[in-house]
């Protein structure tokens, strides 16, 4: 039987007991109709893992006992952070789904020059929530992290922060000074070689379906950032998204 997970945020590695209310309880309570007696296994999405036992159950709350707490990373071990353009609403859920379970450990939201959707702070909840349900899926412990860039996307400010640590939520300071950064545009060339090593962190920029701006393309260049073609088929950017995720993170040893 697949196993229901649950995200129990705050959770920590010596509770003996916890309560889940909210949407996860009533997810829980109301669509997979749990039952005392029943197993759970939680994440704090912080990296923990809980299996748990459910003792108590009210109208909109569970009272659950732990039965095992353990860290388990199931982080792709190169660090990947896309900052993209806002798509369409009817397509944020799957941008944000898939990144998830590729691996990415952040999403930039960012705008362009000719974004149709500038980042709200208003969807974050929304968005946070598709990462929760992405995460129960994929058994990702850790929750892919969401940032907004407000403002006209900068590259060259973007990059001086991205390897500072101010955005990106690299793990450490080493890491994010030694990221790379590449653009994707349909003018770019191949990827070199800093694509295909995994010891590299990386930042990739999507842009919105309006594609970057030459002046934004300069811009980039003269900061630093590769411009990397896909081929002379024109993607959408959630597909240029996951399409370059996916390439870069490659199926891990
Ligand atoms: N109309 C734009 C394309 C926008 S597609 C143009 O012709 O340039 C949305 C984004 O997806 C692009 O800004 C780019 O970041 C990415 N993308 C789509 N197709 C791509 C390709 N063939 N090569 C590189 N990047 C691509």
């Amino acid at each position: 039987m697949r196993t229901i997970r649950a995200f129990a945020e705050g959770l920590s590695l010596d509770a003996t007991h916890c309560t889940l209310d909210g949407p996860e309880a009533h997810h829980l309570l109301h669509v997979l109709r749990v039952k005392v007696g029943d197993g759970l296994q939680l994440f704090n999405g912080m990296g923990d893992e809980f299996e748990v036992l459910v003792e108590r159950l009210s109208k909109k709350s569970i009272d659950c006992e732990v039965q095992t707490a353990r860290t388990v990373s199931r982080e792709a071990s190169r660090e990947i952070v896309v900052v993209s353009a806002v798509p369409k609403s009817d397509r944020q859920q799957a941008l944000i789904e898939k990144l998830v379970e590729l691996g990415a450990r952040t999403w930039v939201a960012a705008s362009f020059r000719h974004s149709a959707l500038a980042p709200d702070a208003k969807s974050l909840e929304r968005w946070r929530r598709y990462v929760i349900e992405a995460s129960k899926q994929c058994r990702r412990n850790r929750l892919m992290g969401i940032e907004l860039w407000s403002g006209a996307c900068d590259f060259q400010a973007l990059i001086q922060q991205l390897r500072s640590g101010d955005v990106g939520g690299f793990s450490s300071p080493s890491v994010a000074a030694g990221c790379t950064a590449w653009v994707l545009d349909p003018s770019g060339v191949a990827a070199g070689s800093s694509w295909f090593d995994p010891t590299r962190a990386g930042v990739v920029a999507v842009g919105p379906e309006g594609g970057f701006a030459e002046s934004e393309l300069n811009q980039a260049r003269e900061s630093g950032w590769e411009v990397v073609g896909w081929g002379d088929r024109i993607l959408r950017l959630e597909t240029a998204a996951w399409a370059a995720t996916a390439s870069l993170l490659g199926p891990s040893p």
